[in-house]
């Protein structure tokens, strides 16, 4: 890719934006990083993000919440992105249970913004977060992006699949070419301090129980940071065009014209929450005490992502395993933390 233009990252200061922005500005892109730093976790490890961010010359920061209409069309004015990925949401299924307005700001409001967008500023490819939590409690395995996803069992799961919705009718209205990711459990360094890892790792080293829901039976696909950067960068240069096959006059109604594509990135091997904190145990040589507890209002039982789409259009598919992706998060916990 040579275009000038950059490439528009929202939620720069969260985990995975984070991320994506390090790779993207070490490979020399321009990129224009936006975050509203949200007080949903620790601020100052949004900070810490950032400042990193900073450190490169090709990369600009704008302080704007997605839900700022205004201020989100005069982003896209100033920038006019070639690729948005859209990575800022209001994440997290048990909080959406306590703060579901939160949800319909900047899931739903916000994301129109960045359609908006999009449409204004003739972006080539809109790349946006959706989520693994939209398949509900169905037990068919492993979640295909073809089965119907039409049961969200919590506010922030139903957020995810109305921008699938939204996006589509944006890729079919004005030919914006979008891409859907359902992300499945992701971890590593600089992982978010609301998830299991984390709480899981501040706690054993602090000698306390941590809380183990579905009595640890729970199966999830963590999936490793790195192997959701390299999902999304090459996704990111692989957008849809229109479909060749499909005719006005005879509308096949279980497809559309709209460049439009949906893709689970998940390891596709669930990995009972158990497992996961043996494997935890190992990497910081301490025992856990375990509270086993039922399963969370709002919570799944299991994950556990089909990737073929994925693997069909990128050649790419996860393959980190927990082995390996928890010491080095372990190791990036102890060292930032200093314990
Ligand atoms: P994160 O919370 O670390 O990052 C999100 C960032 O968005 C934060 O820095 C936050 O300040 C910012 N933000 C929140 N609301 C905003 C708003 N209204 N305007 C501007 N910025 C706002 O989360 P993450 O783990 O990096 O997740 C990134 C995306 O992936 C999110 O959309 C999330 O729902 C989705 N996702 C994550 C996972 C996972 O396991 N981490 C799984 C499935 C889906």
């Amino acid at each position: 890719m040579t275009s000038s233009r950059p490439i528009l990252i929202t939620g720069a200061a969260g985990f995975i934006g984070f991320h994506l922005c390090q790779r993207l500005l070490a490979e020399g892109r321009q990129v224009v990083g936006l975050d509203s730093m949200s007080e949903y976790y620790d601020v100052t490890l949004k900070q810490a993000r950032l400042e990193r961010l900073k450190g490169f010359a090709n990369f600009r920061f704008e302080h704007v919440d997605l839900a700022d209409r205004d201020g989100i069309s005069a982003v896209f004015a100033s920038a006019a992105p070639e690729i948005v990925v859209n990575l800022a949401a209001q994440a997290g299924v048990r909080y959406s249970l306590i703060n579901p307005h939160v949800y319909a700001q900047s899931n739903l409001n916000g994301f129109l913004n960045i359609l908006e967008g999009c449409r204004q500023a003739s972006v080539g490819h809109l790349v946006y977060a959706s989520s693994s939590s939209i398949y509900g409690g169905s037990t068919r395995m492993p979640f295909s992006v073809h089965d119907s996803a039409d049961h969200p069992l919590s506010l922030y799961a139903a957020s995810k699949k109305a921008n699938e919705l939204m996006a589509h009718t944006y890729s079919h209205l004005f030919g914006l070419p979008t891409t859907g990711l359902r992300f499945f459990t992701v971890y590593g360094p600089w992982g978010r301090p609301d998830m299991a890892l984390f709480i899981f790792t501040k706690a054993i080293l602090a000698g306390q129980p941590i809380d183990v829901f579905n009595h640890g039976n729970m199966q999830r696909d963590f999936t490793y940071i790195d192997d959701i950067v390299e999902g999304v960068v090459r996704v990111m240069h692989h957008p849809a065009t229109p479909n060749p096959d499909w005719t006005n006059a005879a509308p096949d109604p279980a497809t559309s014209n709209a460049p439009f594509r949906i893709h689970n990135i998940g390891d596709s091997s669930p990995t009972e929450l158990n497992r996961l904190i043996d494997v935890l145990e190992g990497a910081l040589g301490r025992k856990a005490i375990r509270n086993m507890m039922p399963l969370q209002p709002g919570d799944v039982p299991a994950t556990f992502a089909d990737v073929t789409s994925l693997e069909e259009v990128t050649g790419f598919k996860p393959s980190i395993p927990i082995e390996i992706g928890v010491p080095r998060f372990v190791e990036w916990y102890r060292d930032f933390y200093q314990v």
